[in-house]
Order: structure tokens, then sequence, then C-alpha cells
């Protein structure tokens, strides 16, 4: 049975529990980050729940979690990041309802002025020079009734187009918020979110036509340095420059994302790591020789370096596992002086 932490931490045992999580992210080397604190938390409550075991497994494996690896955790894990999923899935229901109610609309104002056509066609003939004078009543009395219903039904189509321009407003609203919603902030490439389900859906693509996929981690060098030294603001600007180059190479079908502070991926749809591999060099090399300056100072800001993990894809192989090789060989390019790519291709990176 899983232990409910919102209610843990309203009670007796919350500090115990405040001061355990704590202890477990230093013991498991975890910067202490709202984010990562909110992890340990419930890793902490449920040591043998769900959580817990893959923080275990991935420790065991690479020992140590990158804040990328943190970002998953929350989304698989923490129910107020599963929220998000539920407030996209509500808003693409809205979307679909919406288009629904806009081609209803539509049928409606065609069927109403079909209708309006027939009474001017019927009224024409009615019109006609008639002798007897009941006759001409009867007639009278349909053209009024006509005339009724036809200023009626103008009145319906002028509430059915605002109605259809209200329901296009709100689906352009949607759009926008839904891109908003998908877009990192200060890069404008896609967010960790986005990313989460591109790559579950491109996998089951590459799945279902037999081609390869590649993905690679970039991750800037020593950026916390970086940042210490020249202050978050030009610690951003670092982060918008690699991001653009990313995103200029990285234009659909590739998918470009921000993958937590300072680190990026790249997916590769139907590309060899091989393939990859080029562009990546590509993006290391011209990240590498571009002379940045601080813009208040113009103070040269020395070389500003990526490395990157690279990683292709085997048949079926499942996500975690391919974002877990990537990982590793980045952590690779780490150790190995960085400023370089790792490719292990489909192969397990040697320890
Ligand atoms: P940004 O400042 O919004 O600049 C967007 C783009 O405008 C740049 O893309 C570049 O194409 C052009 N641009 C802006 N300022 C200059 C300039 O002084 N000289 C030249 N030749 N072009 C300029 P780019 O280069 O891909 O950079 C993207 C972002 O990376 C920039 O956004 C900025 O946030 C950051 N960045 C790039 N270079 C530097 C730099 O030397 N110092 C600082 N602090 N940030 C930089």
């Amino acid at each position: 049975m899983t232990t409910d932490v919102n209610s843990l931490l309203r009670g007796m045992q919350a500090y115990q529990l405040g001061q355990a999580t704590l202890a477990a992210m230093e013991r498991d080397q975890v910067w202490p980050t709202p984010l990562n604190y909110e992890i340990w938390m419930h890793a902490t409550a449920n040591p043998d729940g769900p959580l817990a075991l893959e923080i275990q497994r991935l420790l065991q494996k690479d020992k140590m979690i990158s804040e990328a690896t943190s970002d998953r955790l929350a989304v698989e894990f923490l129910q107020n990041r599963r929220l998000d999923d539920e407030i996209r899935e509500a808003g693409d229901q809205l979307n679909r309802e919406l288009d629904f109610v806009t081609s209803a609309i539509k049928k409606a104002q065609q069927s109403s002025l079909d209708y309006n056509s027939t009474l001017d066609r019927a009224d024409q003939s009615l019109s006609l020079d008639l002798e007897s004078k009941s006759l001409r009543d009867v007639i009278k009395s349909l053209s009024t009734a006509t005339e009724a219903v036809r200023t009626e039904n103008r009145s319906l189509e002028e509430m059915l187009e605002r109605s259809t321009s209200e329901v296009q407003r709100l689906q352009f609203h949607l759009e926008q918020v839904r891109r908003e919603a998908s877009t990192d902030a200060l890069t404008t490439l896609n967010n960790r979110k986005s990313f989460d389900d591109a790559i579950v859906h491109l996998c089951e693509q590459a799945d279902a036509t037999g081609q390869p996929l590649s993905f690679a981690v970039i991750d800037i060098d020593f950026f916390k340095k970086f940042n210490d030294t020249w202050g978050h603001q030009t610690g951003d600007q670092v982060i918008r420059f690699v991001a653009s180059v990313i995103g200029r190479v990285a234009e659909t079908p590739r998918f470009a994302a921000r993958y937590g502070g300072e680190e990026f991926c790249i997916i590769f749809p139907d590309e060899s790591a091989a393939a990859a591999e080029t562009i990546v060099e590509g993006i290391r090399d011209e990240i590498s020789t571009r002379m940045l300056k601080r813009r208040s100072t113009t103070e040269d800001l020395g070389m500003i370096t990526v490395s990157v993990g690279l990683a292709q894809r085997t048949p079926k192989e499942p996500v975690h596992s391919i974002i877990d090789r990537a990982d590793a060989a980045l952590y690779a390019s780490k150790r190995n002086g960085r400023n370089r790519v790792t490719n292990v291709g489909t192969a397990p990176l040697a320890q």
C-alpha cells in the first residue's frame, strides 16, 4: 500500500520525513532543488513504491541521476505532472468537440440557405396573376408566412455566423495555449513534456516502419561554473545560443527539445547513429568555435563547449533504455575530456 505524502506532511512525522528526504538526497548525490525534493520525498515516503525502485535501478546503473532524469521521473511518477497530461487530453477533446460543433453549424447554415432559395422560387411562381380571390388570399398568407420564416432564418444565420467565428476564435486560442504549453519559454525549442510525448510516438512509428531512430543528448560543459562566474542572465543567453544552433539543424522531421537545465536532446527519426553523428559533430563544432561576448560589457565569455551522447535504437527497444544509453554515452564524453561526441550506435556502452 502506498503512503499518502500530503497527509504525512501535515502530521506528526512531517519533519522526520523532511529530514529523511534530505538525507536520501545527500546519499544519492542529487542537488536539493525543489523538484528533486518532491521526487525524493515521495520515494522516501514509499520506499518500496515504483518511484523508489526506479531511483535504485538508475543509481545501480549509472551511479548518478542528472537533472534531466529527475524531470523524467517527475513526469512519470508524480501525480501533479500527470495532471498536465489530463489537461492536454481535455484540450484535445474540447478541440474535437469544437470541430464537431463548427461543422454542425455550417451544415445548419447551408440548409437554411437552401430553404430560403426554395421559398424564393415558390414565392415567385405564386405571385403570378391568379383569378380566384380565395386562392389569392391563401397565397397572400403563405407569402406573409414565408417572409416571416425568411426573416427568422436570416437572424438565425447571423447567430450561427457569430457562433462559428466565436468557435474559431476559441480554437485558435486553444491552439496558441497548446503551443505555449509545449514550448520552452527561454529557447523556444520543444519542452520536456512535448519531448516525452514525441519520443513515444516516434519510437512507435519506427517500430511500424522498421526504420532506424537515433537519439542524442547534448549538455553544456561546466555550465554551473559559467553561471557562477558570469551570472544567470549571461547563462541564459548561452542556453539560448546553444538552443539556436541545435534548432537550426534539427528541424522537422528531427525533433529538438530542451531536456533539462543546460541539457538538450534531438530525436532523429529514420536516421542511423552514423548519420546523426555528422549532424551533432557539426553542432559541437559550431558551438565551440563561436566567440561569445558578454552583452553588458563586451567581455569575451571564453570557450563554450558541449558534450554529446548518441545512441541508435535497437528494434523495439523501450524508450527509457535508449535514453539511458545516450545518457551513459554523454557521461563517457564528459569523462573523456568533454567537447566531444560519443556514439554508442546500437551497442551497450562498455563500462
Ligand atoms: P538574440 O540576442 O535574440 O539574437 C538572435 C539572432 O540575432 C542571433 O542568433 C543572430 O543571428 C542575430 N544577432 C543578434 N545580435 C547580434 C550581433 O550583435 N551580431 C550579429 N552578427 N548577429 C546578431 P544567434 O547568433 O543564433 O544567437 C541566438 C541567441 O544566443 C541570441 O539571441 C542570444 O541570446 C545568444 N547569443 C548569441 N551570441 C551571443 C553573444 O555573443 N553574447 C551573448 N550574451 N549572447 C549571445
